[in-house]
């Protein structure tokens, strides 16, 4: 999918959304849900995404709809972080498949690192259990401002 095109309804951010799948829920507001990335790159890796945009990249998206998205990327940075205490952490944003992007709705990944553990391919890491997940989930939540 390049930069362009309309948004589909049918992306998998979106039936999550809907509440068509289930996700691991981190925290959500009226604008915004943080949940679990079941490909994990590393352990706690979350993703973070806008509920009423459809923005599908980072060039659609409204300054306003960023802002609080961007603010929401923070807080779950901050929550990560003093949930599982890694020594630093990468935020990571794709856009268009050419760009590495494989879900069309547009999202920033919250990755926690630790220098002797190797970060996992992106779009390459095992599926994660929903339990351990969920559990993942339950301890940033509890961590949250
Ligand atoms: P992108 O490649 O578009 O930047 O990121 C999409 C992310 O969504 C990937 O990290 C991938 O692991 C994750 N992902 C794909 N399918 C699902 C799913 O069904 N549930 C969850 N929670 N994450 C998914």
């Amino acid at each position: 999918m390049s930069l362009t095109g309309a948004y589909d309804p049918a992306n998998i951010f979106a039936k999550i959304l809907r509440g068509e799948i289930p996700s691991a829920k981190v925290w959500e507001d009226e604008n915004i849900l943080a949940f679990m990335d079941v490909f994990p790159q590393s352990e706690g890796h979350v993703l973070v995404i806008h509920k009423t945009s459809t923005a599908q990249n980072l060039l659609e998206i409204s300054p306003e709809h960023l802002a609080q998205l961007t603010a929401a990327v923070q807080r779950t940075a901050r929550a990560v972080t003093a949930a599982l205490s890694p020594e630093g952490f990468s935020i990571m944003q794709f856009n268009g498949e050419a760009g590495g992007q494989t879900v069309f709705h547009l999202h920033f990944h919250v990755i926690p690192r630790w220098s002797d553990r190797a970060l996992k391919g992106h779009g390459h890491a095992p599926m994660a259990d929903t339990e351990t997940l969920k559990a993942l989930a339950g301890r940033i939540a509890a961590a949250l401002d």
